[in-house]
């Protein structure tokens, strides 16, 4: 007889090895962190006696279920925006609150929640991606969970480092001090090929060979980066990717929602492991991602449940059920990834795709001992039926619920017992949680009500300006602008420092509060002599309600306006600023820099398409920022008026985007 620590019999033991093999009074024999034994549960107590013998009649033995993508902090963040669309949630609403309050203690605390969460829907692994994982790892653990750990690398600003460069250096040390930790492997996570450039991307995959680690990554999530990706690159993310080396390394890519064969084909040719996240993708409506086909085609596919602000839980039973489910909705085959391969993805071929499988993902003598004991005594678990021998994994898949998960064990340590969590205090994580949601949840109200800190929020914001002098005349009839400016131009104080000509569509948004100020998004097309455009650019402005004080014949514009370029699509901002009322304005305007006196004017002449305006606009406007500087150049800009020969009769004082709105 061998003395063991442990041995869990007379229960159902799926080993979800090679074979399948289950064992309907079966048992596992555990010492220290390994199983040493597994089969019927008469033969194991012929072998074995063991120093804790648990007995789990009615109940199934089977390997902790993997959770292939997550990002374990989230948990803090959950709820906090929801019902929106990816870009709007991640970089109007995830990315701004994460640089604000994501910090070591943040990780640590949301990663022991997501542990404890998970832990009791029956998780041993977790494949996570997010910022200081250092942290993240040492919560995992701490707490006694198994989890390979992405550490994110992207090309923006992150809470944990201000350069790409500098979280790679980051990475690296984290590599450094976690390879070989019993529980923790270490990782780099290049977030996405859309956040990433091409030389990010090279270098994490360098990172990730040079220290044979794994490479976690987000592809393919939505059809929107794919046509972005065929825009910018000239093709598609995967052979993107795959140019950089990206495939090279042991890759694990999320989503993967908009493949198409080929790209399947190049995720087998390089053993590419896929975590597969349902709920989030039909959350966010990103899509469905081929799963049937990717099996088909011998991927190793995992299920994840995706971050916790993106599910909003981290329930693997509810992620396998629905995994399975939606692949007989999305072929209509009711026969597509049936229950054993849904719960095989979430186990052995989980850990595969995470590169694991050597030792963890299924119940084998001389792997990790990463048990899940689930209690099959319950109602909705009734009745059991024997006929069909693969009914205890239909049982488990479109049946059996998280709240059945009884007993949970990893690396040979009881996590859970008896529904009990054994290595973390939820009600003082909860406590804790909560008092930051109220801070959370003050920062983003304060926010929310005013315009400048959203803009701000979303980043990229240029300058500022505030003082402008600026006058604007209305010519009833359509003037030619060369025809307009030539007096002006001959007179032999002008001098002309540039001439440009666009076409410009503005969007406006304005709001119930008009103090709040309004956002334009404007797109530039450069034209030249002959219409044709040359250049496009678009533009984000904010600027403030208007301050005005007269001067001579000119006006004194006092605002503050901010800058930014539009990096988005104008559906993204007006999703982002849920405006209250949207107007539309485009013009064509010539546009002269003429310094006068030695001062530098600009010398708009705009003729409105949108609304219908009919005849041409002429301003004139100076930058200035004293009110000395503005009484100076006053009668300068009356003096530009007389050249031109405009009136007083012909003033307006109304802006464009308010012909638009009246
Ligand atoms: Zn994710």
């Amino acid at each position: 007889m061998e003395r063991v620590d442990k041995i869990l019999s007379g229960g159902i033991v799926l080993t979800m090895n090679a074979a399948m093999d289950v064992f309907l009074n079966g048992a596992v024999a555990i010492k220290g962190e390994h199983i040493v034994a597994v089969g019927a549960a008469e033969s194991i107590a012929d072998r074995y006696t063991a120093d804790e013998l648990v007995l789990c009649e009615g109940q199934v033995i089977m390997p902790g279920l993997v959770n292939a993508h997550t990002h374990a902090p989230m948990t803090l963040l959950r709820g906090l925006a929801d019902d929106l669309r990816l870009d709007v949630w991640l970089i109007g609403y995830m990315m701004p609150t994460e640089q604000s309050f994501v910090n070591p203690h943040f990780c640590r605390l949301g990663t022991k929640i997501a542990c404890a969460e998970m832990i009791r829907s029956g998780v041993t692994m977790f494949a996570d991606m997010y910022y200081f994982e250092a942290d993240v790892a040492a919560a995992a653990a701490e707490v006694g969970m198994r989890a390979v750990c992405g550490q994110t690398v992207l090309k923006f600003p992150a809470p944990d480092a201000s350069s790409y460069e500098e979280s790679l250096q980051y990475t690296r040390q984290f590599i450094e001090q976690w390879k070989g930790h019993p529980l923790i492997v270490p990782a780099v996570a290049p977030h996405a090929p859309y956040t990433c450039t091409d030389e990010i991307l090279s270098a994490c995959a360098a990172l990730a060979r040079e220290y044979d680690v794994p490479l976690l990554i987000h592809v393919s999530e939505t059809r929107q980066e794919v046509e972005d990706s065929r825009k910018e690159f000239q093709m598609p993310v995967v052979p993107r990717i795959k140019k950089l080396g990206v495939l090279d390394a042991k890759t694990l890519a999320a989503h993967c929602v908009h493949v198409d064969s080929g790209e399947i084909r190049t995720f087998f040719n390089h053993r590419t492991g896929v975590a597969h996240c349902p709920t989030s993708n039909l959350k966010l409506a990103s899509g469905i991602a081929p799963i049937r086909e990717m099996l088909e085609r011998g991927l190793n596919v995992g299920i994840g449940t995706d971050g916790p602000a993106s599910n909003n839980d981290l329930d693997m039973f509810e992620e396998v059920r629905l995994a399975a489910i939606l692949a007989k909705g999305a072929t209509l085959d009711p026969t597509a990834v049936p229950a054993k391969q849904a719960l095989l993805m979430a186990t052995r071929m989980g850990a595969q795709a995470m590169y694991m499988e050597a030792i963890t993902g299924s119940l084998e003598v001389g792997k990790r001992a990463d048990i899940a004991v689930i209690n099959l005594n319950t109602l909705h678990n009734s009745p059991k039926f024997s006929r069909d021998e693969d009914a205890v994994y239909s049982q488990l898949v479109y049946a059996a619920k998280s709240t059945d998960v009884r007993h949970v064990m990893v690396n040979g340590v009881w996590l859970m017992y008896d529904q009990r969590l054994l290595t973390v205090d939820e009600a003082a994580l909860l406590a804790e949680a909560n008092a930051l949601a109220r801070e959370i949840d003050r920062f983003l109200i304060a926010r929310e009500g005013n315009l400048l800190n959203k803009l701000i929020a979303i980043g990229g914001v240029e300058r500022a300006e505030s003082f402008e002098i600026q006058v604007k005349s209305h010519l009833p009839e359509r003037v030619d602008a060369e025809t307009i400016v030539a007096p002006l131009l001959k007179d032999e104080r002008v001098r002309v420092v540039r001439k440009s000509y666009y076409r410009q569509y503005d969007t406006y948004f304005t709001f119930q509060d008009e103090t709040q100020g309004r956002v334009r998004y404007r797109e530039d097309d450069a034209l030249n002599a002959e219409g044709e455009v040359i250049n496009v650019r678009t533009r984000l402005t904010y600027t403030s309600p208007v301050k005005e004080r007269e001067f001579d014949r000119a006006v004194l514009l006092s605002r503050s306006r901010f800058i930014a370029p539009a990096t988005r699509p104008l559906r993204f901002y007006r999703e982002y600023f849920r405006p209250n009322a949207e107007y539309e304005v485009h013009k064509t305007r010539h546009r002269w820099h003429i310094l006068y006196k030695g001062v530098l004017f600009y010398l708009n002449v705009d003729e409105i398409l949108v609304p219908k305006v009919s005849g041409t606009f002429i301003e004139i406007k100076s930058q200035t920022w004293s009110m000395r500087d503005a009484e100076y150049k006053a009668p300068l800009v009356s003096e530009l008026l007389t050249l031109l020969g405009v009136t007083e009769e012909m003033r307006v004082h109304k802006e464009y985007v308010e012909f638009a709105a009246t």
